[in-house]
Parts: C-alpha cells; structure tokens; sequence
C-alpha cells in the first residue's frame, strides 16, 4: 500500500472495541489474542459510538453521506477504495495507519438474477451473490483481508489456521501479499489437494497432525499462546468484521431497499452471524429502514451411504474388477470420512426392467412403488433399502411391506403434491411409437443392455450436446426379457418418440443387440457382491 492520497476522509472514526461475548469484559481493540483474556471465550466487534443516531453523528456517520462517499469510491483507483470491503472501511474497525491494510480487491462480487430458477421456486425476483469470485476462491478472503491486516499491525511475522479448505488459501495468500509466513495444521487424511495446492503454492508451511480438526485447534491455541503466531481461524474476531460487507455490498446494489428474503449457507454459520450484524448495524446507522428476514440452511449430515455399482456392458465400466476397484475405492473413502458407507455391485449386462427412457421408466418406477412393476426392478429397490436400513441401525423393518400396504405410494404422493404436482395427469409418454416385431418363434435370448441405451438416445432421450432439449417421451419397453417364451409375430419392443424421423436410427441401433433363439441364455445374478468397509 503506497498510494493513499485521497484517504484523509473526516468520517474515518475509530470507535470499535472489543467485547467478550460470555462475560462482556471489554479488551484491549487490536489485541494479540483472539479470546477474551478473563474467560477464554470469543470476543465480538462493538461501536460503542453509534449507540443513538446523536452518537453516529457525532462520530461522523450519516447515511446519506455514507452512501455517497461509498458510491464515489467506485470511482477511484485508490488500492483501498478498489476493494468491495475497505470501501466501507467506516463501518470497519480502524487500523492505526491504513498502511497496515492488505488487499487483493476482495469483495466487489457480481449479483446475478437467476430468472429460471426463480420461476422453479415460484418467487418473482430471485438473485444470488457470487461469493466465489473473490480473489482465492471463496468468501473467505473478505474476512481475511480484515484479519490479516490486524495481523500486520500487531507485528506479527507469522499466522496460522487449521484448514483443509478455503480458510488455509484464503490465509496463505494474504501472508504472502503482505511478506508474512503462514502455518496450516491438517487434520490427518482429511486434506482438499485442491485447496491445499493453492496454500502451498502461496507459500503455506503446512503440517499433518495424527488428530481431529478439534485437535488442531487444541494445538494451535498452545502455540498462539507460547510463540508470537497470530491465528486467522474464524474464531478470530476480525474476520466476521469483513464478511459484513458481503451484506452491505448487496443493500448498496439494491440501493438500500432491503430485500424480503436473504438465503444463507449455514457451515460454522460465521456468514450468517456476519449478515446479521451487518443487518443490525445498517439499521442502526439509518442506512435501511427494516429488517429483511434471514435464512440459514443447513445441510443435513448423511448418516450412512448405499451405492450401487453397476457392472456390464451397459454401465460405466465394462468389467467385474474395475467397477469392483470403483465400489472399493469410494467405500473407503466414505469411511475415512467417518460416513458409514457400502456398495452393491450390480448386473446392468441387460436392461433392468422393462422399461428404457424418461417418461415411461418414471411410469414403470411408479408402478413399483405401488406394489407392482418388473421383478428385478422390486428385487435391487429392496436390497438398497435394506443396506440402507441396516447401515442405519434399523433392523426389524421390512421394505416389502410398505410396498404392498401403500405406505410407499402415499409417501410418494405427498411428497409429490408437496411441489405442486399433481399425480392424476398422465406422463408424456410418446405420441407415435413403432413395433419391433418377433420373425420366428423360440426363447428370448441376449438383450445387450448398451444397444437399447443407444436405441433410446437416438429416440431423444438424451442429449448429444450440451444444452440440447431431451424429449420426456422417448423411451422403449421390452415385452420379452431373456429367456421368457416367443411366438412369431409378437412384439418384443415399442420404440416411443415424439419426432417419429427419429425411429429408423433407433431400430437401426436396436439391431444386433438382441437375438430369439432355441435356448435361454446363461442366466447371471443382478447382485453380484457387496462391498462394505
Ligand atoms: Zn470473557
């Protein structure tokens, strides 16, 4: 930071504190540690000087003024001004000496309106702020600017986290601007390569330790206390400090109207408390009038996972021992992770099933759930939900019953008529349809699970390019699976599309990939294994 003429603004008050969010001590503003020095707990961010409007104007905020001298600055090339945080350094606790900040033109994140997605969710104005696009990938730079810069004011020639993810690139990256050196702590076998490169690449020393992330951070609280390293973890109060300008950039764009609804990801929910303060402390300030409601989403944890695998010559891979290689590989890694997870490998050689395609494999779905449908079809639903049943602990629950008593398609209903739609209406299956027909009579033999996928896709019910539209008709069903019984003249496939020019490509696929002979074939079991930890 050399060039700061344009800087000297009367409004640039420091009035922050810091606060002990349990015991309310107030401590030392800037101070070297990140917890409260009587009881060991968090520390917040306060203004005291904006307590009443009176207050705010005396300290020189006034939000019109505000709102200006925000605006203005997106004409400057002043390295502070061209950051989307530090432009509203007025509402930032002020370093000493605005030498001190570290920027990499943070924040300043696009605002997209996503009118499709709108529709599909029935609201009329939906729009998503891309936190992203900062400079290392991830919101988390407009907390660590903040943070790091406190860092470089208190001397410090180190700083440290324990990441695997955003928070280590974020934080290596803003050392290295400013000549600082940065210390990650992994938890063992939990590591992002992808987000770890980027640190590394910044410089990062980083560190495996034989423990948990709490762990790490046992670790690194001795460290801060014994050595002279700054920790950048979101603990810091700093960083929340930052992640309010996400909220303030949004009103400015809206031009202070508040919006109904702001939606956030929850994670350690530092983003959510950050917009909440920055909420509050906008409202406090007269820069909005009211409150808009928050949202916090969570996602839920998974408790067990069930794969299917498939093997044949319609799956994936072709072969019994590289898709066995896949199971393997990814139960592994969900049990690593502590996810308790487990596979079926299964036979996709043939089709399963009777039908093939969009609407009429939904219909056939449907059927099952309604305690019909193809056997082999009935006979792989179960077996997953039983995995599923027993990698959660619920044994003395049989999955069959609720296919025969209705709970299943009540289920399906509800949660169908949950998202408005509605189950009376038929399924778009194709208007014009063409008949394979058996020659002679015999026993069905080979159907080559590949052949009828291309038949399909030729049909339009998958894409060839990026972007092209599938056609929810197209589909085939197959009267006649191996080794069941054929008379001459009866149909064995109805081809379904509603671009009937589409038929002689599919029929043409379709060719060779089924025989009618004397003999049924080799039959094979659709569960072939299961693979668990
Ligand atoms: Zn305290």
């Amino acid at each position: 930071m050399t060039d700061q003429p344009a800087l000297a603004s009367k409004l640039e008050t420091g009035v922050s504190q810091l606060r002990c969010i349990a015991c309310g001590a107030v401590g030392e503003e800037g101070a070297k540690s990140v917890r409260c020095a009587q009881c060991g707990d968090l520390l917040e961010v306060l203004y005291p000087g904006w307590k009443t409007s009176a207050g705010a104007r005396a300290a020189g905020l006034d939000a019109a003024g505000l709102k200006k001298l925000w605006l203005q600055r997106r004409t400057s090339w002043n390295a502070l001004d061209e950051s989307g945080v530090w432009r509203f350094r007025e509402i930032l606790p002020a370093l000493h000496d605005w030498n001190y900040v570290i920027t990499l033109c943070e924040g300043n994140t696009p605002v997209y309106q996503l009118p499709s997605c709108g529709r599909a969710a029935g609201v009329e104005q939906l729009f998503a702020k891309h936190q992203g696009m900062n400079p290392t990938g991830s919101f988390k730079d407009t907390g660590m600017t903040v943070a790091a810069s406190f860092a470089r004011q208190g001397g410090f020639r180190w700083v440290a986290c324990a990441s695997t993810g955003n928070t280590s690139a974020s934080m290596a990256a803003y050392a290295a601007r400013a000549g600082m050196r940065s210390l990650v702590l992994i938890p063992q076998g939990q590591i992002t390569w992808g987000k770890l490169s980027q640190a590394l690449d910044y410089g990062a020393v980083t560190c495996q330790l034989k423990t948990d992330f709490d762990g790490c951070m046992r670790v690194l609280d001795e460290v801060v206390q014994r050595m002279p390293v700054y920790l950048l973890n979101s603990v810091n109060p700093y960083r929340l400090e930052g992640q309010k300008t996400t909220a303030i950039e949004l009103l400015e764009r809206f031009d202070w109207q508040p919006p109904d609804h702001i939606i956030v990801p929850g994670g350690n929910l530092g983003n959510s408390s950050a917009i909440g303060k920055a909420l509050l402390e906008m409202k406090e300030l007269g820069l909005i009038t009211r409150l808009p409601k928050l949202s916090v989403i969570q996602a839920e944890g998974a408790n067990a996972l069930v794969l299917d695998t498939k093997v044949g010559r319609g799956a994936f891979l072709k072969t019994e021992a590289e898709s066995r290689e896949l199971a393997r590989t990814m139960v592994d890694l969900g049990n690593a992770y502590g996810v308790p997870t487990r596979a079926l490998l299964t036979d996709m050689d043939v089709p399963l099933g009777r039908a093939v395609g969009n609407a009429v494999e939904v219909a056939e779905s449907v059927d099952v759930l309604a305690g019909g449908g193809p056997e082999d079809v009935v006979e792989l639903t179960l077996a997953l939900a039983r995995e599923m049943l027993d990698a959660s602990g619920l044994d003395g629950i049989d999955p069959a019953v609720t296919l025969t008593d209705g709970s299943a398609m009540d289920c399906f209903r509800a949660l169908v008529a949950a998202q408005g739609g509605d189950l009376t209406q038929p399924l778009p299956i194709g208007a014009q349809s063409e008949t394979v027909v058996a020659s002679h009579g015999g026993t069905m033999g080979d159907i080559d699970a590949m052949a009828v996928g291309l038949a399909v896709w030729r049909l339009g019910a998958g894409r060839s390019a990026p972007g092209q539209q599938v056609q929810f008709g197209a589909g085939l069903r197959i009267h006649r699976k191996p080794g069941e019984p054929v008379a001459a003249g009866e149909p064995l496939f109805t081809l379904y599309t509603d671009a009937p020019e589409r038929f002689e490509g599919a029929v043409a696929e379709l060719d060779g990939g089924w025989s009618v002979g004397d003999e049924p074939p080799e039959s094979r079991p659709l569960i072939i294994d299961r693979i668990t930890a």
